[in-house]
């Protein structure tokens, strides 16, 4: 019984080290280089050539080495029957936490618009904003969501979040489901998203949302590029309605040179490295995930087929 690690990305010998180094018993394969198929019962993906996981004829479970499932889903080729596993991880929820409030404190302070000028050699101190002054709302409250949101609460910003179910969280608001999603909307100044990328959410920052969001709201998105329309943000960016985005994920990545965000002055962008697995924090619950396989034992953080999340 073997893991093979399938990505893209060069990352393979970082994983295949972190695994050896934790658990030296467990042979682990690279999809690279020649190895017995028969025998790989777990699947470590990330981006993975769609249809590879049908060259396993024993895989019992394909294990996704970061928090979003969308690329799993995306491959009609795979083994639909199997079960999927994510990564919920306290590290990686810290990290997503530290980048979005420094984005939303780079906001309030001017920083991007103070470097610009800085380039320009203009000396021009604009009214700084504060905590106080807004409201930050957070789509998707899950996982990574509670966390940014719980974070932010200590630093005294007012905070509410939605999500499909109501969640219960101190001084916390939270919205459930399309009914309250206006609400939501009416009253965030700042708003993050933090969705996973579903039938359900796939273009939901578009005109219609941005429309109800009060004026000179900024919007944060360090989900998945498939949330945003991108004709839409530039549109409510121009009109004014918006007063900023700071975006770290793009429909395609890396973002193609002639794409208009590149050099929009209300764009900020940041390439896609908002919170990334680290792999000595996340090795474990891989580890564990194995050993339950092996034992026939029910697995940790098994992704919802029906939900896409
Ligand atoms: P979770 O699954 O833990 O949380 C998802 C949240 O979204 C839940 O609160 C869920 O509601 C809510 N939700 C899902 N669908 C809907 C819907 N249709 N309507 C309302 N609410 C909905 O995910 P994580 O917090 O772990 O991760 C979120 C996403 O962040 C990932 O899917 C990934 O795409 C992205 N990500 C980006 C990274 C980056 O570097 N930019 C790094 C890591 C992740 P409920 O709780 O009721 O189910």
């Amino acid at each position: 019984m073997a893991i093979v690690i399938i990505r893209q990305d060069g990352k393979i010998p970082i994983w295949q080290e972190a695994l050896k180094k934790a658990a030296p018993q467990i042979v682990v394969y690279s999809y690279l280089e020649p190895h017995p198929k028969e025998e790989i019962i777990m699947a470590l993906v990330w981006k993975h050539p769609k249809g590879q996981l049908m060259d396993y004829p024993n895989l019992e479970c394909i294990a996704c080495s970061g928090a979003g499932v969308d690329f799993i889903f995306e491959d009609m080729e795979r083994p639909k029957a199997l079960p999927i596993t994510r990564v919920v991880d306290t590290m990686l929820a810290k990290d997503m936490s530290e980048h979005v409030i420094a984005v939303i404190f780079s906001y309030l302070k001017y920083l991007g618009h103070y470097r610009v000028d800085q380039m320009r050699k203009i000396w021009k101190p604009m009214q700084y904003r504060r905590i106080k002054d807004f409201k930050v709302g957070i789509l998707g409250f899950g996982a990574l969501g509670s966390v940014l949101a719980e974070d932010l609460v200590r630093f005294g910003f007012r905070v509410q979040g939605w999500s499909k179910s109501t969640k219960s969280l101190e001084n916390i608001e939270s919205f459930a489901g399309l009914d309250q999603l206006s609400a939501f909307l009416a009253t965030t100044e700042i708003l993050v998203c933090l969705l996973p990328l579903t039938d359900d959410t796939v273009g939901i920052l578009n005109a219609s949302l941005f429309e109800q969001l009060p004026k000179g709201a900024y919007i944060i998105n360090v989900a998945r590029g498939g949330h945003v329309v991108d004709a839409d943000l530039i549109e409510y960016l121009e009109n004014g309605h918006l007063s900023g985005a700071c975006l770290d994920v793009f429909h395609e990545e890396p973002l193609p040179t002639d794409h208009p965000f590149w050099e929009h002055d209300k764009i900020h962008m940041t390439p896609h490295y908002a919170s990334v697995s680290d792999t000595e924090s996340v090795v474990p619950q891989i580890i564990e995930n194995f050993r339950r396989l092996q034992r026939g034992e029910p697995l940790l953080n098994v992704v919802s087929k029906e939900k896409g999340y």
